[in-house]
């Protein structure tokens, strides 16, 4: 087959930086290529931003915060914008979910619930922010103490290309309702969801200057490390690969920023013979052929008990040998396209790497008929041993390792044996061993006989080489907002008397 993707309507002539309430071009001109997953073309022009750009942004972005109104109006009253956004994205899903898939190689239907999970994240934090309860303390008759829970100044957001906007929705909402202004910093592969920002804000009257955005690429001098190293930025929330974290981590260690790091992942599939096979196997799939397998928490290494292990492997092989590839456009499709030849050349690797290292039992290589773009096969490595690269190393793609294991004690161990520490998923008719694995498993968040299903109001982050804090819930509050605590004298005052004669 070849490409028969079009364009989506509506396509921006280029994509642009937006600042200070306008679409600009970088001052310097610069621009890059953007990149058709399908046929691997160009398709649009977008702006490169470097430092001069993101000191615009960041100079509209802290007039927006010090003469207002945003970070001083009433959460009540932010809320409502919040709930006006949540509102545009949601009549134009269809819009946005085409545009993503297109620009990014997802499924249509995985790029439709993406969008409806960014219009939830902004409806989640306008209720929240209302429902706020400031804690209050205090010593009866001496004193009493509040906390003032105060915006911080300009948030300096940077993303990765999987699931573009909704993990920008992910940053977004929680920092302006906390009344944060922002500086977006979206991934060059996919900046094309992103350009539909500008007109969702606008249109709900989010006040000019409160949301900037910069495209471009991250590296040194580039938009992403200028904002890191932006002197009147004073946190960053920063989602990709471990790598990147690191070095974000000592860039902007000089200023001591807050920062908060959701990073890679190779998370564990725990499968225990008392399992429910049908249903283990069902999740497991879809945990890392959904969305390309270019999903942070995918559980790309599957531990199953020894007794069990052949049929599982059987019965695996099998289902995986079904899932569908296709065009993004496709309703029908399961995996499309991944996102960049750069990076459907890193997850070919890693698959030849793996037929060195395991036994292949589905897949292996470019999807049949697709002679262009980054169609992978759903790949299944079996009898993977711990110190392989393919059971060590993110993949980020369509490919699997499962691993054999005897005891409950070596499946911890296998469980644990990585750098990572994002997900866990576990696997058992047997609750106490459920219990009992998730207290021990060194990840931030398991399920337990559960595909991964979150509640907003939950944390979400990872351990180890997966991150650093937490965002979700409250902790996105506690994350945007300085803590800031007030003492009130109620009693007499008791100065200590200091150098008096
Ligand atoms: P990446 O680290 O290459 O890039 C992420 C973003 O950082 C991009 O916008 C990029 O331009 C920017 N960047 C790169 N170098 C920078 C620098 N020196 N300073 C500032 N910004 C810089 O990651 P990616 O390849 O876009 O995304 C895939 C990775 O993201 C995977 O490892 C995946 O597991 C991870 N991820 C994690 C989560 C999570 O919540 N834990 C969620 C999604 C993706």
């Amino acid at each position: 087959m070849t490409d028969t993707t079009t364009a989506p309507t509506g396509l921006p002539e280029k994509i642009r930086h937006y600042i200070d309430g306008e679409f600009v071009d970088s001052l310097d001109g610069e621009e890059f290529d953007v990149i058709n997953p399908v046929t691997n073309d160009p398709y649009i022009r977008a702006a490169s931003g470097k430092k001069a750009d993101v000191d615009r942004a960041v100079a509209s972005a802290k007039r927006a915060f010090a003469e207002g109104p945003w970070p001083t109006m009433l959460p009540r009253e932010r809320a409502r914008v919040l709930g006006r956004i949540a509102d545009i994205v949601e009549t134009r899903e269809q819009t946005l979910a085409e545009m993503e898939s297109f620009d990014s190689g997802l499924p249509i239907t995985q790029a439709l619930g993406q969008a409806r999970r960014a219009a939830e994240n902004f409806r989640f934090f306008a209720d929240l922010i209302v429902a706020q309860i400031d804690e209050a303390y205090k010593v009866p008759g001496r004193q009493a103490n509040y906390v003032n829970r105060k915006p911080i100044g300009v948030a300096g957001l940077i993303t990765p290309w999987n699931t573009p906007f909704m993990l920008e929705s992910w940053k977004l909402a929680p920092a302006i309702a906390t009344g944060n202004t922002v500086v977006l910093k979206p991934a060059e592969f996919t900046p094309l969801s992103a350009s539909l920002w500008p007109g969702i804000f606008e249109e709900a009257g989010l006040p000019q200057g409160v949301f900037n955005m910069v495209n471009g690429f991250g590296e040194e001098g580039f938009a992403g490390d200028s904002l890191v190293k932006h002197p009147e930025v004073p946190l960053i929330s920063f989602t990709g690969e471990s790598s990147t974290g690191q070095l974000i981590f000592a860039n902007a260690a000089p200023w001591l920023k807050g920062l908060s790091m959701e990073l890679g992942g190779k998370s564990p599939a725990v499968v225990f013979a008392d399992a429910d096979l049908d249903a283990a196997i069902n999740a497991t799939v879809f945990g890392v052929f959904s969305l390309n397998g270019e999903r942070c928490t995918a559980g790309s290494r599957i531990l199953v008990e020894e007794s069990v292990y052949d049929e599982f492997v059987e019965r695996y092989a099998a289902q995986a040998k079904r899932v569908k590839v296709g065009l993004p456009s496709d309703p029908t499709t399961e995996v499309a396209a991944l996102v960049h030849p750069e990076h459907y050349e890193k997850v070919m690797s890693y698959i030849e790497i793996g037929k060195q290292e395991a036994r292949l039992v589905a897949g292996g290589g470019r999807a049949e008929g697709f002679e262009t773009g980054n169609f992978v096969q759903p790949t299944v490595f079996a009898d993977v041993m711990p110190d392989a690269r393919i059971f060590q190393e993110e993949i980020f793609g369509p490919v699997v390792a499962i691993t054999p294991f005897k005891s409950d004690a070596e499946a911890l161990e296998l469980a644990n044996n990585t750098r990572y520490g994002l997900a866990a998923y576990i696997w058992t008719s047997d609750l106490k061993r459920a219990h009992n694995f998730s207290q021990a498993v060194e990840a931030g968040m398991v399920w337990l006989n559960s595909n991964n299903v979150r509640d907003l109001r939950t944390p979400f982050g990872g351990v180890k080489a997966s991150g650093l804090g937490h965002e979700g819930g409250y902790r996105s509050i506690d994350f945007y907002t300085e803590a800031q605590a007030v003492h009130i004298n109620l009693g007499e005052v008791h100065n200590p008397v200091f150098g008096k004669q």
